[in-house]
């Protein structure tokens, strides 16, 4: 690997590591906060109260979840970086065979080969 396609990884990498902060900041805040029932106008259309209700507890097990893969990808990323410097990157965790370049490509921060990840 030439040290100008290390740069570039790292630089994706590192991107992708701030961009999973910044949206880990903002679940969390989220979750934190909890989830205060809205004011509900009740009017006379019950059925879009339904709809609401629906709506936050789809929220909230959607912020869970998104929360939960965040932060595995956030692992993921990081692994990747400190992989680069210790130049091991680019082998499965698993097996260590070498993860082909081009699933690299689709996801830089893949920590196993196409095998161990099935
Ligand atoms: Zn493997």
């Amino acid at each position: 690997m030439t040290n100008e396609m290390n740069s570039e990884l790292i630089n994706r990498l590192k991107n992708e590591e701030e961009e999973l902060v910044k949206e880990l900041g903002e679940v969390s805040v989220k979750t934190e906060a909890g989830f205060e029932p809205k004011p509900t106008d009740f009017g006379s259309d019950t059925e879009s109260y339904d709809g609401e209700e629906a709506d936050e507890a789809e929220e909230l097990g959607n912020s869970l979840s998104v929360k939960t893969v965040l932060e595995s990808r956030l692992r993921h990323v990081r692994s990747a970086l400190r992989k680069i410097e210790s130049n091991t990157y680019g082998t499965c965790e698993h097996c260590g065979t070498p993860i082909e370049e081009r699933d690299l490509e689709i996801d830089p921060a893949r920590p196993h080969c196409k095998k161990c990840s099935e």
